[in-house]
């Protein structure tokens, strides 16, 4: 087996994270946004392959696996050839393997380039460049320039792409020239950890990011109670690991831990303890409902953040709205209405979902979101896009009204929320049983990362396919919104008002 760069950078992030990844791949859980990611380097890197102009790509695959030693043959006689770029440049030194995005011939040596698909450099990044550098130069090549290119998240897309003006590089010579002396060793190190088949002793902390964004999250904090100290509402991750630290992470410690109680998480530690009743502020509540007036309409958008721009006007990870779910209520007892909008696949969204919000939603009528900073964004933004219907849209943004404060205020609260009020925890809190608000009940999409690679791969469906995602996202996105009626009815009936 080969030790890889990625085994290199896992090893930077996090020793066992690079020990899991070998030693226990069936422990991570995936989702829908690692896939997501894994999509995006995918094009970003086919796309920057042109960004010299020429090139020759070495990538070969046997049996549906890398042929590393036929890329390995094809990179040395591309090298002893005359290619002026060679995209995934092949390398192998001692059981060191790498290929390098973009190896570019100069005088007197090669420049290695490292594309990320990131908006922004990284540590990470750098560690990775040097292990590069560090394996060629082991394989006899001389590296004269290090690169680091990623997005420009300031480039504006005209109609046509431009790979210069899509991508910023940067020279890092001088910030790898650092790392590269730490190479040979951390490789010890990790060559040292990876035969053991005990797990290295290494706890979460600064390098996990956050709760639950490693994959390996849940099986590396299996050993606290449920629920703990990282189940905190809106706690910095830095405060959480340095009373992790200190040895105080279940919820009874917490308690006599001032420098952790607000509203929210006293509530929220207080219930997780001890059996009790939902707690309501009705008068809070009444407040806040009687500023909605009828008619109501509940609004819900998707978006696709494509890395590379796809419509005119757009910058790189713009979110693009592609879906909306529109329920109403006229007045008080009324039917619900619904309305829904979702693009044609491989069409621009922008023009149609702006026309159809204007068409759907009247001005000066009571909008409701659920973290209304997202659909307010998206509705701001058409209006950027679009000036002829700019004043209707920002009409509609300034007339949202955000169905989490009550929540965030902490006016209703039940313990099953866990200190989280996004609306796929508040709803299965405030009704338990009922199916028919179980997101799980759905089928295909199930969450917002779902929908999200849905919408592009419905571009390469058979009819059958797209009908059914089609279906599926409909599906998910009117749930959306009944939620959100429902919630309100259940704010409603807590703050005392007569529900139908
Ligand atoms: S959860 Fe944290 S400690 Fe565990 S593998 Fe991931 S980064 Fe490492």
């Amino acid at each position: 087996m080969y030790f890889s760069k990625s085994k290199y950078t896992d090893f930077c992030q996090c020793p066992m994270l690079m020990w899991l990844r070998q030693h226990k791949p069936g422990v991570g859980t995936a989702n829908a946004s690692a896939e997501a990611r894994a999509r995006i380097g995918s094009e970003v890197g086919d796309l920057a392959m042109g960004y010299f102009g020429d090139y020759v790509e070495v990538t070969s695959c046997r049996d549906g696996k890398l042929d590393i030693p036929g890329m390995i043959e094809r990179t040395r006689e591309e090298i002893a050839g005359n290619a002026p770029v060679i995209c995934e440049a092949s390398f192998c030194h001692e059981g060191l393997f790498c290929a390098v995005d973009l190896l570019c011939r100069e005088a007197g040596g090669w420049s290695i380039y490292e594309v990320k698909s990131s908006t922004h450099d990284n540590a990470l990044y750098l560690s990775d460049i040097a292990y590069q550098k560090y394996v060629l130069e082991q394989c006899g090549l001389r590296v004269t320039g290090t690169y680091l290119m990623y997005i420009d998240n300031t480039y504006i897309f005209d109609g046509t792409l431009d790979l210069r003006k899509l991508f910023r590089v940067i020279d890092v010579a001088e910030q790898v020239a650092e790392k590269l002396p730490e190479v040979a060793q951390n490789l010890t190190i990790a060559g040292k950890l990876l035969a053991d088949a005990d797990e290295p002793d290494i706890r979460v902390d600064a390098q996990c990011g956050k709760p639950h964004e490693c994959e390996y999250w849940d099986y590396c904090t299996r050993h606290l109670p449920q629920p703990n100290v990282f189940d905190l509402y809106n706690l910095w991750f830095s405060k959480m690991l340095a009373l992790y630290h200190k040895g105080i992470y279940t919820f009874e410690a917490l308690t006599t831990e001032k420098s952790v109680q607000n509203v929210i998480r006293t509530m929220q530690i207080d219930h997780a303890l001890h059996e009790q009743e939902p707690h309501f502020e009705p008068e809070k509540l009444r407040e806040f409902l009687d500023t909605l007036t009828y008619p109501l309409y509940f609004l819900d958008f998707e978006s696709v953040q494509p890395a590379v721009p796809k419509y005119v006007g757009t910058k790189p990870y713009a979110q693009i709205p592609f879906q909306y779910s529109l329920h109403i209520l006229e007045h008080e007892g009324g039917e619900l209405l619904h309305k829904e909008f979702l693009a044609e696949a491989g069409t621009d969204p922008l023009r149609p979902i702006a026309e159809a919000l204007c068409r759907d939603i009247p001005k000066d009528v009571t909008v409701l979101a659920y973290n209304k900073g997202f659909e307010c964004g998206r509705l701001r933004e058409l209006a950027g896009y679009f000036p002829d219907l700019a004043e209707h849209l920002l009409n509609i943004s300034e007339n949202v009204r955000d169905l989490v404060v009550p929540f965030r205020n902490g006016w209703y609260y039940n313990k099953r929320m866990g200190g989280s009020f996004s609306i796929k925890s508040v709803l299965p809190a405030i009704f338990p049983d009922d199916p028919s608000l179980d997101y799980h009940n759905l089928e295909g999409i199930h969450n917002g990362g779902e929908a999200m690679n849905a919408f592009p791969a419905m571009e390469q469906m058979s009819p059958e396919e797209l009908a059914e995602t089609r279906k599926n996202l409909l599906k998910y996105c009117e749930l959306d919104t009944y939620a959100m009626v429902k919630v309100w009815e259940a704010l409603k009936a807590a703050a005392g008002y007569e529900t139908a």
